[in-house]
């Protein structure tokens, strides 16, 4: 049966490759064997049962858990040409018996359900009169209470499998799944855990970023300047910061949406609707954003604010680039995000769960601090520790010279304590820059030695100045009615003149993708269809398509199917318009040769030059001091010197880690790996007392327990 179905994959999809794991998925459905496919947000779950559904004969059945993502992913496949439908409570009664009777007499391929239905009697008995092959359950770790979306109707499919006259096969898929999830989703499915599909969580065409000590706003407006025709998220922490951040785009004349969980549902809804039709094209919005968002061909996903946890924050960043295409995520730090945080985790009820909540608040801050990959650090989190640098984050490609700015700093800090550390940034910015503002003479400022030290530069500048300051703990913040600076411990020190403060040049905002008069040419004709036929750009054509086109100029039939993304339907449909497009195009600019890169290869970046911190920290190390030493006296996050150490030993030094684990955590570490073997950190480190941190388990796991 396989045989079909990569000729299916070109006919219909007009994809001439499987990716990574969509094979072995299809043939393990296909051999009759109940599967769960684990793949990352984009790595293209979908074919792994719309292929099958093609192939077997029957309906096959996909419980979904979002209404508007239902609606794409049918709107997607009639444009295609395979006989689609969904039920779920948005549709009238009529409408649902109409299209449950088109079931019965076999009319769709693949009949999209809400796990409500489930719930119905009458439904389940509808079901029983289908020809169903196969069970498609997508977001599968609804199923888990451990999961991060539990939803108590995915426990209703067993019980309608069971019921069911000739029993399906079931493929189950998801794209964030711990082990214990994973064996959840298994026991409850019926699914035998070696049928278990994963790929890595590598995301190739993401590159992150963190963009510390500079102004937020500044920043981000500048940014969705560079990138006005692409479209992007923007999340913020709060309601609040929505609206404000949401109005202050819109007096800059930017096309913005906003969507948060205190808006009306019917305004909510049409939000949503207005980006994914590529009407709005930033989406400013909560973390409540984004669940069953397909868009495919957002670029950029930016925080405003610090997420909560790595978990959230690979999921709401993951949402950027599905369609494979260059896309970046931006994270914007500041250390006040962390006191904001913690004091919500400190307001929660859950008691119990704090501590694990402020670890988890730690890494994203150890995140926004290390000098190492980004990628790589977040797939360490997930467990994942074979990799390497990926060298396309911001880590990575970090090439901006350090300038020492010791005196600058003196200067700042010793303003800040004659105000007497009572003061905000910018009436601190306005005395050292010697402003003759009424506060400042009020306050008999100008009488301090600080008073106009810095007045070469504006206000403004100095004021980022100190926004850099805070990023580097050297300055603190004290939350009141106004927040007002302090210098900190780490501060003092450099007023002693005991250290040196560098700073990096600050980062030019970058276009993610580059202008291409053709693209927007098709992306024209693309809307234009998109919105006579009522569906969302992404499903006539993705991204990804339009640059193909624009890279091989297709100018007749044969050659339209050769571009990725165009199968016979959409050739059928749309070749005509396209070429036509293409055509005019050439003519009117002979010389036009596409400028946009290729779709990225995933292929293992090589291994970035790496310089000679880690050495400073190794002759630290083997002086006697602890980690935590070595961070504070070198102004690392812990992380950044516990990686420091480990890529050493890869090197091959001299590390004495015996050290760096007490003693009493050796026999539960060998204990751990004599149960979940060695593979993988994440189920050793769930067997382990909180404190025992990864780095230790991969010491134990790479260096000790090897010796031994
Ligand atoms: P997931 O459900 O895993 O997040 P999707 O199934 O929505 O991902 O697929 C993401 C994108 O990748 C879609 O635009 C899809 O058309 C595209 N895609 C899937 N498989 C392939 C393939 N073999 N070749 C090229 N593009 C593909
Ligand atoms: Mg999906």
């Amino acid at each position: 049966m396989f045989e079909q179905a990569l000729p299916l994959l070109e006919s219909y999809f007009g994809y001439h490759s499987f990716r990574n794991g969509q094979e072995q998925a299809i043939r393990s459905v296909l051999g009759g064997r109940n599967t769960i496919c684990v793949m990352p947000t984009g790595g293209g779950k979908s074919i792994c049962y719309q292929i099958p559904a093609l192939i077997l004969s029957g309906t096959t059945i996909v419980i979904s858990p979002l209404i508007s993502l239902m609606k794409d992913q049918v709107d997607a496949l009639v444009q295609i040409g395979v006989p689609a439908a969904f039920i779920n409570s948005s549709l009238s009664y009529n409408e649902a018996n109409e299209r449950i009777d088109a079931a019965k007499q076999g009319k769709y391929k693949l009949l999209y359900i809400a796990p409500e239905r489930l719930e119905s009697p009458d439904f389940i008995e509808d079901l029983k009169s289908m020809d169903i092959p196969l069970i498609a359950v997508d977001e599968a770790h609804c199923i888990s209470q451990w999961g991060h979306d539990f939803r108590p109707s995915y426990r209703h499919i067993q019980y309608m499998i069971d019921g069911l006259p000739q029993r399906p096969k079931v493929l189950a898929l998801t794209a964030t799944a711990t082990p214990r999830v994973r064996e959840d989703i298994c026991r409850l499915l019926d699914i035998d855990e070696r049928n278990t599909i994963i790929t890595g969580f590598e995301r190739v065409n993401l590159s992150f970023s963190v963009i510390k000590g500079q102004d937020r706003v500044k920043f981000l407006l500048e940014y969705l300047k560079q990138n006005e025709k692409e479209a992007g998220i923007i999340y913020a922490a709060t309601r609040k910061n929505v609206d404000q951040l949401y109005e202050r785009l819109r007096k800059e004349h930017i096309n913005v949406a906003r969507y948060h969980a205190g808006m009306g549902d019917v305004e909510r809804a049409q939000e949503q609707e207005r980006f994914l039709e590529d009407k709005a094209s930033v989406m400013v919005a909560t973390s409540a954003f984004g669940m069953g968002i397909d868009k495919s061909n957002i670029r950029y996903v930016l925080h405003f604010q610090l997420p909560k946890n790595m978990e959230s924050y690979y999921q709401e960043a993951g949402r950027a680039g599905r369609d494979g295409l260059k896309s970046e995520c931006i994270l914007l730090y500041s250390p006040q995000d962390v006191q904001i945080q913690r004091f919500l985790i400190d307001q929660s009820s859950d008691r119990s769960r704090m501590s694990q909540e402020l670890e988890k608040l730690q890494q994203m801050v150890d995140y926004c601090h290390t000098e190492n990959c980004l990628q790589e650090f977040i797939l360490a989190y997930f467990g994942e520790t074979d990799t390497e640098p990926c060298g396309r984050c911001g880590n990575c490609t970090d090439s901006r010279t350090r300038i020492e700015v010791t005196r600058e700093t003196q200067m700042v800090l010793s303003c800040v304590i004659r105000m007497g550390q009572r003061f905000g940034k910018n009436i601190t910015a306005q005395v050292l820059t010697g402003s003759k503002n009424k506060k400042v003479t009020e306050m008999g400022f100008e009488r301090l030695t600080t008073y106009g030290i810095m007045k070469e530069k504006g206000a403004k500048e100095v004021s980022d100045f100190i926004e850099f300051l805070i990023s580097q703990e050297l300055i603190g913040i004290e939350q009141g009615q106004f927040p007002t600076l302090y210098v900190t411990p780490k501060g003092k020190d450099i007023l002693l003149g005991k250290e040196q403060v560098y700073r990096r040049e600050t980062l030019q905002v970058k276009q993610v993708s580059k202008n291409d008069p053709l693209f927007e040419a098709l992306r024209d004709v693309r809307k234009r269809i998109a919105d006579e036929e009522k569906v969302p750009p992404f499903v006539i054509f993705s991204d990804a398509a339009l640059k193909d086109m624009c890279a091989k100029l297709p100018k007749t039939n044969e050659e339209f199917l050769q571009v990725s993304g165009v199968g016979e339907h959409k050739l059928q449909k749309y070749g005509l318009e396209f070429i036509q497009a293409i055509r005019t195009f050439c003519e009117e600019h002979p010389d036009y040769k596409s400028e946009l890169e290729d779709e990225p290869v995933p292929k293992k970046a090589a291994k970035k030059e790496a310089g000679d911190s880690h050495l400073e920290t190794l002759k630290l190390h083997q002086s006697q001091l602890s980690i935590a030493d070595i961070a504070e006296r070198r102004e690392l996050a812990i992380s950044t010197v516990e990686n420091h150490l480990l890529q050493c030993a890869q090197l091959g030094m001299e590390v004495d880690f015996n050290r760096l684990i007490p003693d009493e955590y050796i026999p539960l570490l060998e204990n751990a790996l004599s149960e979940v073997g060695r593979d993988r950190l994440k189920p050793i480190k769930e067997l382990l007392p909180e404190e025992v941190s990864y780095f230790m388990i991969k010491v134990y796991v790479y260096y000790i327990s090897k010796k031994k």
